[in-house]
């Protein structure tokens, strides 16, 4: 399943720091981190591909170990991979990947 396109320009793409959310220091602000999400989430949250980006990043969990994808968390992903449709939908599409 390849990433999502779109003619408009992806926050990620224009602002990638913004969802690095690990590398946001809490030594000045232990609320740092927190305040980062929140930030990055309301960006994806307008995003003109943001249901096909969370496919696309439940489908390849190698390629989103971290960091704010379709305004869903690391934990975000990890919880609903474990929801048995949408692991049998993964499932699905990579042994079955439409052509
Ligand atoms: S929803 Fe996906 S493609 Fe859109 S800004 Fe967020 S991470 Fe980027």
């Amino acid at each position: 399943m390849p990433f999502p396109v779109s003619d408009q320009p992806l926050a990620c793409h224009t602002n990638p720091a913004l969802f690095a959310i690990e590398d946001v220091s809490t030594t000045d602000d232990p609320r740092a981190r927190e305040k980062a999400t929140t930030e990055a989430k309301q960006a994806c949250s307008g995003c003109p591909v943001v249901t096909e980006c969370l496919k696309w990043a439940l489908a390849n969990p190698g390629l989103t170990p971290t960091g704010v994808w379709a305004a869903t968390t690391k934990r975000d992903r990890k919880r609903l991979r474990r929801r048995p449709a949408i692991r049998r939908r993964t499932r699905t599409r990579l042994l079955f990947p439409p052509v």
